[in-house]
């Protein structure tokens, strides 16, 4: 069979032709930057064994497994992260909170940040990258993902300081603060579409907003004068992450949009003194 055809056969399966290509350039050795190769040798005949591999990944996939699992690697704000079934996928949507938190840290020098629950390292990594200059600590509640975030910043040369803990249990004084945590409902429907990656990293409680709570309620006392709280959530959770962070006496506070337009993160600044 050529490239084409298996291609067709792994859209048979249910997949989606972007999904099938970057499996098949996996099993091909090849990057995920390279579907116009795939294009321009549609013809080219593919060994029975590859083709066996791609039919299994397909298989897999078809089973709502994510792609980055199945290829190991996801790109996140530049940065080629590696990812397996203990840390949630990093999700272009994120991407929104590192620009705010990039925007926010413009012109201060040596800013010190934390990354709460930070997976993959994710959100941390790419801020210590865009920030040689930041003093990055990240968190996570997880063995597993510490493990997985740490080797992705040893891979990628980055300065970020990993700490196993809950949130902000033992830590100091921030400018930023920065978090996707958990903060998907109990019941959500959409749960069942994500089985394969962590439920911890997924879910807070009843409403979603358990691990939103406890880290809002916690920040203040943890950052600088001036220092901002950002955090990620749902698609319909904004107003009431806003009224969490005033409640809680921060200013400033507003939201950002993410990629379809939803407001997908909000933030609150400590006043500065006097
Ligand atoms: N954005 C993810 C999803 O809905 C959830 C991430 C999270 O809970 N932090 O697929």
């Amino acid at each position: 069979m050529n490239l084409r055809d298996v291609l067709a056969a792994a859209q048979g399966l249910g997949l989606d032709r972007l999904d099938a290509q970057l499996l098949l350039l996996h099993v091909l050795g090849r990057g995920p930057g390279e579907r116009a190769w795939l294009l321009a040798h549609d013809t080219d005949a593919l060994a029975d064994g590859t083709h066996e591999r791609f039919l299994a990944l397909c298989r897999r996939r078809a089973d709502g497994e994510p792609v980055a699992y199945l290829t190991g690697e996801k790109e996140f704000h530049g940065l080629p992260l590696r990812v397996d079934a203990r840390v949630l996928v990093p999700r272009p949507d994120t991407e929104a909170i590192v620009d705010w938190a990039l925007d926010l840290l413009r012109g201060r020098a040596a800013p010190r940040v934390i990354d709460l629950g930070t997976g993959s390292g994710a959100i941390a990594l790419a801020i210590a990258s865009a920030r040689p200059d930041a003093r990055v600590e990240a968190v996570d509640r997880s063995a597993d993902a510490l493990a997985v975030a740490r080797a992705n910043a040893q891979r990628l040369g980055l300065a970020v300081k990993f700490r196993q803990a809950s949130w902000l249990e033992g830590a100091g004084e921030y400018d930023l603060i920065v978090g996707n945590p958990p903060y998907v409902a109990e019941a959500d429907p959409h749960l069942p579409a994500l089985r394969h990656e962590p439920r911890s990293a997924l879910v807070a409680g009843p409403d979603g907003l358990d691990d939103l709570r406890a880290i809002v309620a916690a920040a203040p006392a943890h950052l600088a004068p001036g220092g901002w709280l950002l955090l990620e959530h749902g698609w319909d959770q904004a107003e009431a992450v806003r009224t969490l962070l005033r409640a809680a006496g921060l200013a400033e506070v507003t939201s950002r949009t993410d990629l379809a337009g939803i407001a997908r993160c909000s933030g609150g600044r400590r006043l500065e003194l006097g």
